[in-house]
């Protein structure tokens, strides 16, 4: 059953330390208690996918060669703290640019669920901002801020590990995306 949860991941603010618009490797930090849960929840048979905004590529302050760099290092260094490595959907556009992909558009979320072969699966939405939430709700998916509540979410706490006992005990939201 539960191997057929996706587990869908903001990346900065979530998994790595927020930086605002990423275009260094050597800034790369995790997000205390990020592996260890992604790991627990990838044992207990969740499929994860990070879908992130990168708005920083459409603003030219982050090159595509920098992007891929922080994507890089950021994936082998969660690779050798979790033994989880993570495939990524990045929507690169601006807010202005209309796309249907930066969240809390479903885009990425729903290109997540195809490539993984997940669509009409349950899903789970974990982000920092109101906009992951957003997204996760309305792609269907139980929604969690990794945060202060905003009065969305399913659930809401800055602390990983109650985040990953919330979702253990909690029955998967269907999507139909
Ligand atoms: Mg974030
Ligand atoms: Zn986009």
């Amino acid at each position: 059953m539960r191997r057929e949860t996706l587990l869908l991941l903001d990346r900065d603010g979530t998994l790595m330390e927020d930086v605002g618009y990423p275009n260094d490797p050597a800034t790369v930090r995790l997000v205390p208690g990020a592996a260890d849960a992604v790991r627990e929840l990838v044992q207990r048979g969740f499929v994860p996918a990070i879908v992130s905004n990168q708005s920083g590529i459409a603003r030219g302050i982050v090159s595509p060669a920098q992007a891929k760099a922080v994507h890089d290092r950021f994936v082998a260094m969660f690779a050798d703290a979790s033994g989880v490595r993570l495939p990524a959907f990045y929507c690169p556009h601006g807010p202005d640019d209309g796309c249907d992909c930066r969240k809390p558009e479903i885009g990425l979320l729903r290109r997540a669920a195809v490539e993984l072969d997940k669509v009409g699966r349950p899903a789970v939405m974990i982000g920092d901002k109101t906009s992951d939430v957003q997204a996760g709700r309305r792609f269907g998916a139980c929604a969690i801020r990794l945060g202060p509540h905003d009065g969305m979410a399913d659930f809401a706490s800055d602390d990983w590990s109650a985040v990953v006992d919330f979702v253990l005990n909690r029955e998967p939201t269907h999507v139909g995306a």
